[in-house]
Order: C-alpha cells, then sequence, then structure tokens
C-alpha cells in the first residue's frame, strides 16, 4: 500500500483532491513500476489540480503531477531494470494518464529517461517540466543563432518556474538578461539568479501601437504569451528569435507580421510534451552542465502532498515563486 493525492469528481462534476491509500494493483497498467521520491508543481499541474480538471483530466479518479523522479521497482522493459534512477516529463502524464503526485507510478518504459549524472532525484524536479522547457528555449535559441555579447536576452515571467531557470541557465552562459517581472519585490531573487536588469510588466503589457520599437534584444525565453509577446516581437533586434513557450498571460498574440517581414525576426515553438527521446537526453545533458546547481537551490521551495491542492491554485494566479519540490514521502 502508498499514499497518493486521487482527485475524485463530485456530482456536479467538479473535481477536488484528498490523500488516498492505494494499493499497486490500482496503478494503470504499463512496463515500469518506478517507486516516486520526488514531483513538482508547474502552471499545468495547477490546470490539473483545479476542480475543473482545466480541460486536461478526461477522467477520474485521477492521479495529478506531470513530472517525477525516483527508483525503477519493477520492470518489464530491458532498458530499465530495479534499482535504476529514472526521471519522467511530459507524454500527459499527470493530464491523459497517472502522474507522479503519488508515492508509487507504473509509465512506459518510452517516457522514461535515466536520471543524468550528477543530479539527484530532488534536483530533477526542482528543474522539471518548467527547467526543462527553459533548456530546449535556450538550445533553440543557440540553433538560431544567439550567442554572448550581442546585447541583453529577454526572459518574461521570470521570476516563475520556467522564467528562473531560463535566466540561471543564460546568465551562466555568459549572457547579459533582462527579466519581466510583474512582482517588484522579485528583483533581488532575480539578480540572484544572474539577471542585470529588471523590466516592469507594466511595460510590456500594453497592446501593440507601433509594430516596430527600437531593437533591444537580441533573443527571448517568453513564458507568457498575449499582448506581452506582440510587444516584444517589435523590440527584437535584427534577424534575433523569441522562443514562445507559455500562456501565463494569454493565448491570444495581438501582433503584426511587420517585425518578421522587415527584421527577419523569428518566432520558435517550444514543446517539452512530445520531444523525442534523443533531444530529451541532450537537454537534460546541457541541464546538468550549464544549470548552477546553487542556483538551482535558491529557487526551490519544499513542498508535500498536502500543501498540492494550495500550490496548485497559487500557481494559476502566479503566485508562486521559482520552483517547487514535493517530496511525496
Ligand atoms: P509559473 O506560474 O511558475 O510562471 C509564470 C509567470 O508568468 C508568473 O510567475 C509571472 O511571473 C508571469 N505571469 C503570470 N500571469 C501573468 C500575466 N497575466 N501577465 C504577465 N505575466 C504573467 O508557471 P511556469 O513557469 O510553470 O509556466 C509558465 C508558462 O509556460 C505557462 O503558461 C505554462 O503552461 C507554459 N509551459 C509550457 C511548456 C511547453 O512545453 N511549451 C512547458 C512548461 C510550461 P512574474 O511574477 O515574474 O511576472
Amino acid at each position: 500500500m502508498f499514499n497518493a493525492l486521487v482527485m475524485d469528481q463530485n456530482e456536479e462534476g467538479l473535481a477536488s483532491a484528498s490523500i488516498k491509500e492505494l494499493s499497486v494493483a490500482d496503478l494503470p497498467d504499463a512496463e515500469v513500476t518506478v517507486a516516486v521520491e520526488y514531483s513538482t508543481v508547474n502552471y499545468k499541474d495547477g490546470l490539473c489540480l483545479s476542480a475543473k480538471g482545466g480541460g486536461l483530466v478526461r477522467k477520474y479518479p485521477h492521479v495529478p503531477g506531470i513530472d517525477f523522479a525516483g527508483t525503477v521497482e519493477e520492470s518489464s522493459d530491458d532498458r530499465y531494470k530495479p534499482g535504476d534512477k529514472v526521471v519522467l516529463t511530459g507524454w500527459r502524464v499527470g493530464e491523459a494518464h497517472w502522474g507522479g503526485y503519488s508515492q508509487k507510478a507504473r509509465v512506459k518504459a518510452d517516457w522514461l529517461v535515466p536520471l543524468p549524472e550528477g543530479i539527484s532525484a530532488q534536483q530533477a524536479m526542482a528543474v522539471g517540466t518548467a527547467g526543462f522547457t527553459s533548456m530546449l528555449s535556450v538550445m533553440a535559441l543557440e540553433d538560431h543563432g544567439l550567442t554572448p555579447g550581442n546585447g541583453p536576452v529577454l526572459v518574461t515571467g521570470a521570476a516563475g518556474g520556467v522564467g528562473s531557470v531560463a535566466v540561471a541557465i543564460l546568465a551562466n552562459l555568459g549572457y547579459e538578461v533582462a527579466g519581466v517581472t510583474g512582482r517588484p519585490e522579485s528583483g533581488d531573487y532575480l539578480k540572484s539568479l544572474g539577471a542585470t536588469q529588471i523590466v516592469a510588466r507594466e511595460d510590456l503589457n500594453e497592446t501593440v501601437k507601433r509594430p516596430l520599437e527600437s531593437e533591444t534584444w537580441s533573443g527571448c525565453v517568453d513564458a507568457v504569451g498575449g499582448e506581452m509577446l506582440a510587444r516584444v516581437l517589435g523590440q527584437m533586434k535584427y534577424g534575433a528569435s523569441v522562443a514562445a513557450v507559455g500562456l501565463a498571460g494569454g493565448a491570444a498574440l495581438p501582433a503584426t507580421v511587420i517585425p518578421f517581414l522587415l527584421r527577419g525576426v523569428n518566432l520558435l515553438g517550444i514543446d517539452s510534451v512530445m520531444q523525442p527521446y534523443e533531444n530529451r537526453l541532450r537537454a537534460w545533458e546541457r541541464i546538468a552542465r550549464d544549470l548552477p546547481m546553487d542556483k538551482l537551490e535558491a529557487m526551490v521551495k519544499p513542498a508535500t502532498l498536502t500543501d498540492l491542492p494550495g500550490l496548485g491554485a497559487d500557481i494559476l494566479k502566479g503566485q508562486v515563486q521559482g520552483r517547487v519540490v514535493v517530496d511525496v514521502n
């Protein structure tokens, strides 16, 4: 028997969470059973923990948690054996499949990645989907020509999970980093991660009035979308790229095509969920190399299964700073 955070639906179709004792036989059928050590809280977890499941959860009872790290307990797949340390992000685990808010999880072998050398299960969850996606964004920007020394790289939603890790990675790689935040009190925190410039959210979330503004940013990791992304496109330097990661500020893109046509600006889509295995390995290797672990630790808030419903609500309101690491045991 083991504990899990289970979402059950009431007669009105609204879901709520409680900690329940489950048996291994309750777990979905798949090749690898993992003793989960840590999970985390991403924006998407906030949606899955909400009463309507954010349109992501299709079936109840449900165990949320889109990320987990732990040790293989049982495996019918040759790639994994008991004792192996593994990490999982994406593949709609925690949404369409039972996830990591549980002391045990059973998943497809294809979805797992061996925990990279030098990263503990706890550190892997301090990274989580948010940090993994930040690394994918930096890699995409580099693939499109980003190099240090060409001016500041902008990170929007900087004090959030994706933003915090992006700031730390970029600063460590030698980039000048500007962080956009709606929380002025996060300025010192962002500077401690390596940002040298703090941009107030209100400076950037006004509707586009002029399709081109002065060329300011050599690259951008955008966790916000909406009007902010539209404004940022018009402020990119000639030929620069924006990695479009998130929609914390809205899914619409009220922009013009002028920055693409007159400045050769690139908008790069970043998806962490369906990334092929080889890219996942590459991104985790880069995380082990390029994300300073002391900076990662400085952005972590510890939590337990009982804290999750509150944290889920907080992250949807943009009130979680940095990364949450959930000790499920
Ligand atoms: P967080 O809530 O931790 O971070 C989002 C940040 O955005 C907040 O901390 C806040 O930063 C800022 N923000 C919130 N609301 C607004 C608003 N209305 N206008 C402007 N800024 C706002 O979430 P995550 O970092 O986990 O995720 C960020 C986004 O990235 C989400 O939309 C998520 O769905 C998406 N995502 C996408 C992935 C992919 O594969 N493409 C993977 C992971 C996440 P501040 O206080 O500094 O202003």
